[in-house]
């Protein structure tokens, strides 16, 4: 089972657009945003085209 456990994850905010993005977030635990599990699609970015 795969979780960050660095981030929070939540359902209500909108999605941490640099931790889409990387992996990663510099506000850490404190971040605003949601921070998803990560799946095959970010891990895999030529599907997403
Ligand atoms: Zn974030």
């Amino acid at each position: 089972m795969a979780y960050t456990g660095k981030y929070p994850t939540r359902p209500d905010a909108e999605d941490c657009s640099f931790f889409i993005r990387t992996g990663t977030c510099k506000f850490g635990s404190s971040c605003k945003f949601n921070h998803p599990v990560l799946t095959v699609f970010t891990l895999c970015p030529r599907l997403m085209g």
